[in-house]
């Protein structure tokens, strides 16, 4: 089936069936600003320009449009043109050659940038559309909020524990002190 659209009469439709309602990044934003975290936009010194950069947690977030980055989508090796579609993802029967090329190359160069990120040691976090519905955003967040936490916890942990933290209850007091003479 050919489409009657050249490419970018469908991708102006695209985007607007598929760009509606608060720009999923925007959500993403709101939430840690409210929940007190700092984060800077457009950092064009870190690899792959993430849409959120939280350089406390040396952590980079990605929000993805579920369309644009084929969320779910199953692709086969041999017919490399073949895409089978998700419940987030679905791609039009007509010109669907240009727009599996289109997600393929989105694809494509997210894992290189995330590559990238790993490798000059960020922790990389990508975020789906359909994670941010009103129904799902607050387990997601909270999810994201614990990975922050804890990739911060790692970022920061003393390289030596000096003692079994299970069977040696230590006052945090005590601990300070310890920790003052490393
Ligand atoms: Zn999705």
């Amino acid at each position: 089936m050919t489409d009657r659209l050249t490419p970018e009469q469908r991708h102006r439709v695209m985007s607007r069936i598929y760009g509606k309602g608060t720009k999923p990044e925007l959500k993403v934003r709101q939430w840690l600003w409210r929940h007190g975290y700092r984060y800077r936009l457009n950092v064009k010194s870190v690899p792959g320009k993430p849409d959120i950069v939280m350089r406390r947690y040396r952590t980079a977030i990605f929000v993805n449009g579920c369309f644009w980055h084929g969320h779910h989508v199953e692709t086969f090796q041999e017919t490399s043109l073949q895409m089978v579609n998700s419940k987030c993802c679905k791609i039009p029967q007509t010109n669907r050659e240009f727009w599996v090329n289109k997600i393929k190359r989105n694809q494509e160069r997210d894992q290189k940038n995330y590559q990238l990120l790993h490798d000059n040691g960020w922790q990389v976090i990508v975020i789906w559309e359909c994670q941010l519905t009103p129904k799902r955003i607050e387990e997601t967040m909270l999810r994201v909020e614990l990975l922050l936490n804890e990739h911060f916890l790692a970022l920061h942990q003393p390289k030596v524990i000096p003692y079994d933290v299970q069977e040696t209850p230590i006052s945090i007091a005590a601990e300070e002190e310890n920790y003052g003479k490393r």
